[in-house]
């Protein structure tokens, strides 16, 4: 066995690693490798095991340049692509000159990028549609509507909302920034939640009158309902929920706020209480339900624009309650409305 050092050491690595010998055929490759390039076994010339042009290129040139080049390889784990960093390092072998191939998962780096890019498009393209439309009003204030005393108030009028959406945006933005900056370390204080959601839905009020509507509190019988964590992000969570049930509830919907607990919750496997939101509106279909709490994720955006949305009140709250070791549910049916749960431990 010539290269039975070689073969030990490769095995040991927890990394993807093939071994091509000076016949360019593969000499040894790791399970790891076998896992992620199937075509890969001992013997087989390293173009038809490995078969990706830009990997093929890379080996070739570090075969016939003797350095070390890095390249990519697109692997496969169940149904999910993944992206690999390969470096092709040549060696000395007995018997001539060969390459090691290793290979280093990257995909999260990848997804990360992604996501980073989406991201900034999607910020891009929310501060843009209001920003367009405050320009081309500026520009009709100061020429065709110049002297016309109603054209300007109605234009104002719908400037100053335009204007109030960006703010809302970037209120938004820094607020999902904060949260998941912080998301790591667990609140602690305590916060009573009795009293927390009665200021807040007595904040609301106004808003739900605006649209002949109510917000209905069901509060335990007497005590006091304290969890560990923090009162700020809390009050923004129940705001968040109750803002959502009376925007898509719709008028003369009333919207029930129930606080019950503390009880054992088996999914947290530990006592916790619960704030469930439920509207009386036209319900969500169940497949946008797993993705509601992605930011910019809207059901209709048509109608998320139409009231005043950012697209983010659900990230932000799916955030809050994580870093509460918390659960977010969400339950709707079609025609009767939607319930809104969120569970949080009381230790
Ligand atoms: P938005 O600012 O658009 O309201 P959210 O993150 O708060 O953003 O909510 C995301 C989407 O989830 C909304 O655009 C809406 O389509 C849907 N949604 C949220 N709450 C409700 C609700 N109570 N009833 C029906 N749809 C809702």
């Amino acid at each position: 066995m010539p290269y039975s050092i070689a073969d030990a050491l490769i095995a040991a690595l927890p990394l993807p690693v093939v071994l091509i010998g000076p016949t360019e055929r593969i000499e040894g490759a790791n399970a790891a490798a076998r896992a992620l390039v199937p075509t890969g076994e001992p013997g087989r010339h390293y173009i038809t095991a490995l078969r990706q042009p830009a990997l093929l290129d890379a080996v070739e040139q570090c075969l016939t340049g003797g350095k070390p080049v890095q390249s990519r390889y697109l692997g496969r784990s169940g149904a999910r692509d993944t992206t690999w960093r390969v470096t092709v390092s040549p060696v000395g072998l007995p018997d001539g000159p060969g390459a090691v191939l290793t290979f280093e998962d990257i995909t999260a780096l990848e997804e990360a990028g992604q996501m980073r890019r989406d991201f900034i498009a999607n910020v891009s393209h929310e501060l843009r549609t209001p920003l367009t439309s405050l320009l081309g009003f500026v520009e009709t204030l100061r020429g065709p509507a110049k002297n016309d005393p109603a054209a300007r108030d109605r234009f104002l009028g719908i400037m100053e909302r335009e204007a109030g959406r960006m703010a809302q945006l970037v209120r938004d933005l820094l607020s999902l920034g904060r949260v998941e900056e912080e998301e790591r370390v667990r609140p602690v204080a305590p916060v009573e939640l009795r009293g927390l959601l009665e200021s807040v839905s007595a904040g609301m009020e106004p808003v739900a009158a605006a649209t002949g509507n109510r917000i209905d509190l069901v509060l335990p019988a007497e005590g006091e309902v304290t969890v560990p964590g923090d009162a700020d992000q809390l009050r923004q969570v129940a705001l968040n929920l109750i803002e959502n049930a009376l925007k898509y509830g719709g008028p003369d919907r009333p919207v029930t706020v129930t606080l019950t607990g503390p009880a054992e919750e088996p999914a947290l496997r530990c006592r916790a209480v619960r704030i469930a939101v439920a509207d009386r509106g036209e319900g969500i279909d169940e497949h946008h339900i797993p993705r509601l709490t992605e930011r910019f994720y809207r059901v209709d955006s048509h109608r998320s624009r139409e009231v005043g949305g950012t697209g983010l009140g659900l990230a932000i709250v799916k955030h809050i309650v994580n870093r509460h070791r918390g659960r977010l549910r969400i339950e709707s049916r079609i025609g009767e409305g939607s319930v809104f749960t969120v569970v949080l431990p009381v230790a």
